[in-house]
């Protein structure tokens, strides 16, 4: 039984170079995290090797009294989690769940009213390629072009006039939080069932940092892997109507055997959410991100069109808008590379660039926050991009600023060195 270094050092070699590279650059990634040890540790086990298709207690194989045990204490910890009446925690991802989420509601031609893709919605609530794009018939609502919210009396016309059987509420880049009673209002008006995909704020609303949309929503989606800090993955939430339907939309109707060691890691992750450092983690994940928003709304940045959209972030990111600058999203996501900063570009509402070069820069806290940042080091990592995205690009000055990144990286160690490749 051989060691994965000693039987494959081609991907050992790069699993290496990848936590060397996660340990020396700061990860600003809003949709990214890092899982602990304990977490990676449950994904990494023998419950790989394990077939369950079912559910706890109503299996298609044997053997399952461990998954068993396994996959309920994760379905009570979300459940307790959010106060959620019941949970599904066997999609493989945010977009099977919020694909078995519609399976479970929808059928083929029915109308959805979901964020605008270029407004900051997701894949999965509507465009054209995607499943939810083919399958549906897709109404779209946007922010508003005087302060970039999204305008609910706009969503209430689209609803009235479209009548969707589902609307969706949630994002992937929106730096501010939703109105979730009017939503609610809205679906009831027109007899339209509420979906809210919480992916990107999930670890917020655990720790009641963000208004919470389960008494709200008939069903709420989330990834496990964003603010959440757990492996890769989705959940489903919702009420116990509508429980029976999502189950059999998940299985068997999008996906076979569930992955448990997976849905193991999911649970330690829940458990973890729920202890009181999660949520200093996500406290200081928030002011992380007002510090950042606050730095780049400085004059010196307005001098070179730089500015952030809606003014500010009550949530875990911030937009940078980039119309009125020099720099496009492609220069400004490459001059933060090279200063050692992740971040990815992301095209703004009404952005006059083509989508794969865009004008905004779409910047996350919480990695940063896992790793220990607390206001001092966040004010650091906020001057560092403000003078990487004003500066002249040159060689010196961004060698300068990745030695600040490098001391900041330093000083907050990531996945200690015990922490070797044998374990992982
Ligand atoms: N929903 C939202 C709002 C997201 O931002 C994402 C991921 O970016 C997803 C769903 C999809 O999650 P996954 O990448 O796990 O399929």
């Amino acid at each position: 039984d051989r060691t994965l270094a000693d039987f494959d050092p081609e991907v050992a070699e790069q699993i290496e170079r990848e936590l060397v590279r996660q340990q020396t650059t700061l990860e600003m990634i809003a949709s990214e995290n890092f899982a602990p040890r304990s977490v990676m540790e449950a994904q990494g086990s023998v419950l790989t090797n394990k077939y369950a298709e079912g559910y706890p207690g109503r299996r298609y194989y044997g053997g399952c009294e461990h998954v068993d045990v396994v996959e309920q204490l994760a379905i009570d910890r979300i459940k307790a989690l959010f106060g959620a009446e019941a949970a599904n925690v066997q999609p493989h991802s945010g977009a099977q769940a919020n694909a078995a989420a519609m399976f479970a509601v929808l059928n083929p031609g029915d109308t959805i009213l979901g964020l605008d893709l270029a407004h900051g919605g997701h894949l999965t609530h509507g465009m054209r390629i995607n499943f939810s794009g083919k399958l549906y018939d897709v109404v779209a609502y946007q922010v508003s072009p005087d302060d970039f919210r999204i305008d609910m009396a706009e969503v209430e016309r689209l609803a009235v006039e479209h009548k969707p059987k589902l609307i969706i509420a949630g994002w992937s880049a929106y730096p501010r939080q939703l109105d979730f009673a009017e939503f609610r209002r809205i679906a009831d008006k027109v007899g339209a069932y509420l979906m809210v995909d919480m992916a990107h704020f999930a670890g917020l609303v655990a720790t009641g940092l963000h208004p919470s949309p389960v008494p709200y929503a008939d069903i709420v989606t989330t990834t496990t892997h964003k603010t959440l800090g757990g492996p890769r993955g989705g959940v489903i939430l919702s009420k116990e109507s509508l429980a029976k339907k999502i189950n059999s939309a998940v299985f068997p109707g999008q996906q076979g055997g569930p992955l448990e060691h997976v849905i193991a890691a999911k649970a330690v992750a829940f458990k973890m959410a729920a202890e009181p450092a999660f949520k200093d983690r996500q406290e200081r994940t928030l002011e992380g991100a007002r510090i950042i928003a606050e730095r780049l709304s400085q004059p010196d940045l307005a001098e070179a069109g730089i500015s952030v959209l809606s003014g500010g972030t009550d949530v875990h990111l911030v937009l940078v808008d980039l119309r009125h600058s020099e720099l496009d999203g492609q220069q400004g996501e490459d001059r933060l590379h090279a200063v050692g900063i992740t971040v990815n570009r992301n095209a703004v509402p009404f952005d006059p660039r083509p989508p794969m070069v865009s004008s905004g820069l779409r910047i996350g806290t919480p990695a940063l926050a896992t790793r220990g940042f607390d206001a001092v080091a966040f004010t650091e990592v906020a001057e560092i991009i403000a003078a990487a995205l004003t500066g002249e690009g040159e060689a010196e000055q961004l060698a300068e600023l990745r030695g600040r990144v490098e001391a900041l990286a330093d000083k907050f160690p990531l996945y200690p060195p015990q922490f070797d490749s044998q374990e992982r």
